[in-house]
């Protein structure tokens, strides 16, 4: 059995040196457990660690400073990877994949919960290293209790959506043979390789977990390569998350240049990429990816637009959506969010009430050092990144001017802007909208580009130049116009947020993935899908078409389906406890015969009197039935007459049906008989029941199938 470990630990904290200045505006404090080594000033400069095949590795050679984004003092130090990547990749494939998979989809759906209860306690200790890179504390929210999420909804989703063990039936049992002894069905099983995760500097944390997440569930193990610019917050997050336990090689950490990595995946790994465009690209045509058929998918940049309607009028709440909305994604994480509004889009006789609006609420941003509780917008990530955003502003002056906001000019409070990567939030205005600038250039910043626009139409080509996005917002209250920007903006974006009054308290925004939903867009956006919910594990997983007899499928998978083996040992399967079922375990009941006086009956006890069932006239008129017919709950209900065994027993509760279809009338004199067989066992983590799945088939007199249903019940898994 799997053991879940700790990892060993390093030492337990670096302190900041005697003489060496403390960021503007803290208190010297305890960092994480990282160790430390002298910097060019003499302070104490964490170098961070790789974690490879359980245990922490120091750099080697000469290392990048990291500087805090706001006071430019040192904060860490990257070195060359001392991590062996071919030992790496080995401990995963050899102990992280079969530890993993010793385990099912339940278990590790517990250990998530761990995990995230475990970094839940310990949030503060991150959101201090995220002041570190210029993030508020609203920010680091967002990034940590963000991630956290995730883990959460993994973990009970896992419990709730995934079956036990490591297999994923995929859709129905498919006929493939006239005489029913040859079928096909589609199966998900964990892969063999490792998941190497590639993640953006912008969120250390949530964009670490949002990876790991599905990949832990679907059985695959992780190695992470966290962006240079923020990577001592992720390595802090990964000693937290070997802290809580994991099991062995279930994760591992390589900080520096993955080119050593990329080179040794072969065909059951696969690449998890999140950040730039060009890099994206580089990636996909990575020689040594390209040839061992290594799966790529990539989140990468986006231009996302926000649409405001024409039915926004000043006075209006969707008007006050729409500037507050635009407000809060230009300046959380200062803008470095990937699905931030870019291109804010405004009826044309909207501009100038919107520009002063925008205006109005920028002026209220406070800049500065995020240690001071009155600043509302924290720093870029580094000063060499404030260059990159000048330099994209810059470029978009070919077709936008900044109407608020200079880029070459910053406020700020509480810090020095010419040592922090400050910028002020900037509206650019881009009266000709069609000019590409706008649409091309990504200042992954407090920036956005308001443009005008005359028609839907006119929107809807304006929103497709970007070439696919993440996301787009509609902010309207017209259900016309949200029908034609809905359908018209669907196939260029990965989510679609409608805003108005009727959603504006309980929405969770703009530029908020959620573990739900997928996230992700085409083209320029990277072409591939994160998160929402179980497809995101499935994404990681290997989709078979398994073909054979009804027995060899049973064997395969586990699950009985229709033509295979029965077994009746002459126990009623309802007087079995879960542990004692068996798939295959059949009851056939019956047959009845439905007399006129039971619809009769039936008509007036439920009240359902549908004249196909009450009328002979206008039953016969029905081009489906020429005559009276049983209601169809009836039948179900005659059914349940016919296999359940009545006395308390092991079987505790019906919990519904599934996949009901009626496929032929029931006339009055018809005598029904209905075949139950265990189908899928499901055993529930932590309880003393588990689910059956139960196949119902309905015929009557003549052999004709009537009814066809799945029956969901909970059994004890023992006996009292
Ligand atoms: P980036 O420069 O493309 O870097 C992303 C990651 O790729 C980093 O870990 C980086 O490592 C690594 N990398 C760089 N060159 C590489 C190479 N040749 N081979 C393999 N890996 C390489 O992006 P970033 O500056 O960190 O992030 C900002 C960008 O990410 C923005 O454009 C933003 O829109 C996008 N983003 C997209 C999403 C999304 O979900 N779609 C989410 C967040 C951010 P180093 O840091 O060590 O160079």
């Amino acid at each position: 059995m799997t053991t879940v470990h700790n990892a060993q630990r390093g030492p337990r904290e670096a302190r900041e040196r005697p003489g060496c200045r403390s960021p503007a505006g803290s208190r010297p404090r305890r960092v994480l457990s990282l160790p430390a080594s002298a910097g060019q000033n003499g302070c104490m400069v964490r170098r961070i660690e790789s974690y490879a095949v359980e245990r922490w590795v120091r750099p080697v050679g000469d290392g990048r400073v990291l500087r805090d984004a706001v006071t430019g003092e040192p904060v860490a130090e990257l070195g060359q990877p001392g991590a062996d990547p071919e030992a790496m990749l080995r401990h995963a494939r050899e102990v992280g994949g079969p530890s993993l998979r010793e385990l099912g989809f339940h278990e590790r759906a517990a250990i998530l919960k761990s995990l995230a209860l475990h970094l839940n306690d310990r949030r503060d200790e991150l959101y201090d290293l995220s002041l570190q890179s210029g993030a508020t504390r609203r920010d680091a929210v967002f990034d940590v209790d963000g991630g956290i999420g995730v883990l959460f909804s993994y973990s009970s989703r896992g419990r709730r959506e995934l079956p036990a063990g490591n297999v994923v039936l995929d859709g129905p049992t498919e006929p493939l043979g006239k005489g029913g002894t040859f079928v096909g069905r589609h199966v998900y099983v964990p892969r063999r390789g490792v998941a190497v995760q590639i993640n953006a500097f912008n969120f250390p944390v949530w964009g670490l977990l949002e990876k790991l997440a599905p990949a832990f569930l679907a059985g695959l193990p992780t190695i992470v390569k966290p962006a240079t610019p923020t990577a001592w917050i992720a390595e802090a997050a990964v000693r937290q998350l070997l802290d809580a336990g994991l099991p062995p090689g279930a994760l591992q950490l390589w900080v520096g240049s993955p080119d050593g990595l990329l080179e040794a995946l072969d065909g059951q790994d696969q690449v998890a990429f999140t950040g730039s465009a060009a890099t994206a690209r580089h990636l996909r045509s990575h020689p040594a990816l390209v040839a061992r058929g290594v799966r790529v998918t990539t989140e990468t940049d986006s231009l996302n637009a926000s649409i405001l309607g024409p039915d926004a009028v000043p006075g209006t709440p969707e008007l006050d959506l729409f500037v507050k909305q635009v407000v809060v994604e230009m300046t959380v994480k200062a803008g470095q969010k990937c699905t931030a509004i870019r291109r804010a889009f405004v009826p044309r006789p909207r501009m100038r009430d919107v520009t002063d609006a925008i205006a109005e609420r920028l002026g209220r941003v406070v800049v500065g050092n995020p240690r001071d509780p009155d600043v509302t917008m924290g720093a870029l990530v580094s000063v060499e990144h404030r260059d990159d955003v000048r330099r994209g502003v810059a470029a978009l002056a070919a077709a936008a001017a900044p109407v608020i906001g200079d880029p070459g000019r910053v406020e700020t409070r509480g810090a020095d802007p010419e040592r922090g990567a400050f910028v002020a939030p900037l509206l650019l205005r881009a009266d000709e909208p069609e000019r590409p600038e706008p649409h091309r250039i990504e200042a992954f910043g407090p920036v956005a580009t308001l443009m005008p626009y005359d028609s839907v139409d006119h929107v809807v080509r304006l929103a497709a130049l970007g070439e696919g996005s993440l996301v787009a917002s509609i902010v309207s209250h017209d259900p016309g116009f949200v029908r034609d920007i809905v359908l018209g903006l669907a196939p260029y974006h990965g989510r679609l947020l409608v805003l108005d009054r009727a959603d504006a308290a309980e929405q969770t925004g703009h530029g908020s993935p959620l573990p739900t939903l997928v996230h992700g867009g085409p083209g320029r956006a990277g072409g591939s899908e994160e998160l929402g919910g179980i497809r995101s594990v499935l994404h990681h997983m290997q989709r078979t078409a398994v073909q054979g007899s009804p027995d060899a499928l049973v064997a395969a998978t586990g699950a009985w389906t229709g033509g295979a083996a029965t077994a009746d040992d002459g126990v009623h399967p309802f007087r079995k406890t879960f542990l004692e079922l068996g798939v295959g375990d059949r009851i056939v009941g019956g047959p009845r015969t439905i007399s006129d006086a039971d619809i009769a009956h039936f008509a007036a006890f439920t009240g359902d009197r549908f004249y196909a069932h009450t009328d002979d006239e206008a039953a016969a008129a029905n081009p489906f039935f020429g005559r009276r017919v049983a209601h169809g709950y009836l039948v179900l209900a005659f059914a349940a007459g016919l296999f359940v065994d009545p006395a308390p027993g092991p079987v505790l509760a019906n919990y519904g049906l599934d996949n009901l279809r009626f496929l032929a009338p029931t006339y009055p004199g018809d005598a029904i008989t209905v075949a139950l067989t265990a189908k899928e066992l499901t055993p529930r983590p932590n309880q003393d029941y588990g689910e059956v799945r139960w196949d119902a088939v309905v015929t009557n007199q003549d052999g004709v199938v009537v009814a066809t249903y799945d029956v969901l019940t909970l059994v004890a898994r023992e006996r009292a």
